[in-house]
């Protein structure tokens, strides 16, 4: 029992004789979902944080998964960072992964936004950009930290901010994919970046 408990399910499949392989299948499984996006993510380590913290005065005020203080109701597939005492319309956004801009287009709700895509089959959404940055195109390589864009207020919302979705094994549900919160993946803490509301 010691060992079993100290080593875990492979001591266990080895003790229990006949049921061996049924013991040892959980272990098997686990080393399988290696092979899945969460996990692949994970490896992947932190994103190089997707806004320019020169300058201080950044917060993140709404989390992911909640209410969205900017749309006022319904669920939040990201984070928002914005600045928390000061105009941040313009401020560079920063490629947060090695790979490839997938796409880009304009929505009543998003507003001007860019999708990033990483060599895993991971995606990485900007909403609300002021503007693109102009030498970076679709389908062009980019590098972690390279500005593609700057922030702003375009699409439903009146705070210039960055709205920020990470989507693990596709682009949406439809396509096998899931958002996940950003905020574990971020390198926080950073000087000048606070998780939660201004305090001006
Ligand atoms: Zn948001």
């Amino acid at each position: 029992m010691l060992i079993a408990g100290v080593v875990g399910g492979a001591a266990t499949a080895q003790l229990t004789g006949g049921r061996r392989v049924l013991g040892v299948e959980p272990v098997l499984r686990a080393a399988a979902t290696a092979l899945e996006p969460a996990v692949r993510l994970a490896l992947h380590g932190d994103l190089h944080f997707p806004v320019d913290v020169a300058g201080g005065d950044l917060v993140i005020p709404n989390g992911f998964g909640g209410v969205s203080g900017v749309k006022g109701a319904g669920g939040h597939n990201g984070v928002d960072i914005g600045n928390g005492c000061s105009d941040g319309r313009g401020r560079p956004l920063l490629a947060c992964v090695d790979g490839t801009l997938n796409s880009e287009k304009v929505l009543s709700t998003a507003g001007r936004l860019r999708v990033l895509a990483d060599d895993v089959g991971n995606y990485y959404r900007y909403h609300h950009l002021d503007a693109y940055a102009p030498e970076i195109e679709v389908g062009d390589r980019v590098r972690r930290g390279d500005v593609i864009g700057y922030m702003g207020s375009s699409g439903n919302t009146s705070w210039s901010h960055l709205h920020f979705e990470v989507w693990i094994g596709g682009i949406s549900p439809g396509l096998g994919g899931r958002a996940v919160d950003p905020l574990p993946r971020l390198p926080l803490p950073i000087p000048g970046v606070t998780v939660g509301l201004p305090d001006c």
